[in-house]
């Protein structure tokens, strides 16, 4: 196991409805030095991808994507979800539709932070349907940019969204695959990887 698997064995807690709980390390309390293990975990896997840019959405990923960015050295922009419609036309937009919390949203990136010449790093801490990796796809390619990789924290790899994205040709990698959780036992295997 590696150290997030271990972290998610010690203090995660699956709830029904497949939701894996990590609010005490990863999304609302957070570990600070795991956020920055994380960050160079990330970048060993893509060191070598030409990143200029990480891209996550609010609110849980901005703090790995922080840490990824500080390796990289580059900036790091967040996907804001937006309730006002843009008359502009000076934003990307996308719907997202959540897993947890069951609406969708529309996340805007200003049209000042990508550009076509970027190469672009995104983020995440869940992948589940796969719907938040999309917009965000979308949203770096609407800019001419390339998508040249995604990094998950965590992959529940029972539900659809990876096999997605890896079947479009992605190159997606995931710290910590949950193959199977049981909310009645508490327990929570790993894909080896
Ligand atoms: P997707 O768009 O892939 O269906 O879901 C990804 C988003 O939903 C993530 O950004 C994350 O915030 C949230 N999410 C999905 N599954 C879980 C889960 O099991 N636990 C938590 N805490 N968040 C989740």
């Amino acid at each position: 196991m590696n150290f997030l698997e271990e972290r998610i064995i010690k203090d995660g807690a699956v709830k029904p409805g497949n939701v894996l709980k990590v609010d005490s390390f990863l999304n609302h309390q957070m570990d600070i030095e795991l956020m920055d293990k994380m960050g160079e975990e990330f970048y060993n896997r893509f060191k070598d991808a030409g990143v200029t840019k990480v891209l996550t959405i609010e609110a849980s990923g901005i703090a790995i994507a922080c840490s990824v960015a500080r390796c990289f050295g580059v900036p790091m922009v967040f996907a804001k979800k937006s309730k006002s419609v843009n008359i502009d036309g000076d934003v990307y937009v996308a719907e997202v539709e959540s897993f947890t919390h069951k609406n969708v949203n529309k996340v805007i990136v200003s049209k000042k932070f990508l550009n076509p010449e970027d190469k672009v790093l995104i983020i995440d801490d869940f992948l589940a349907n796969g719907c938040a990796l999309q917009g965000l796809i979308s949203i770096t390619e609407s800019s001419g940019a390339e998508v040249v990789g995604l990094g998950i924290a965590i992959e529940k790899g029972f539900q659809i969204g990876g096999r997605v994205i890896r079947n479009l040709g992605y190159k997606l990698e995931s710290l910590a695959i949950v193959e199977e959780m049981d909310a009645e036992k508490g327990t929570v295997t790993f894909r080896e990887q």
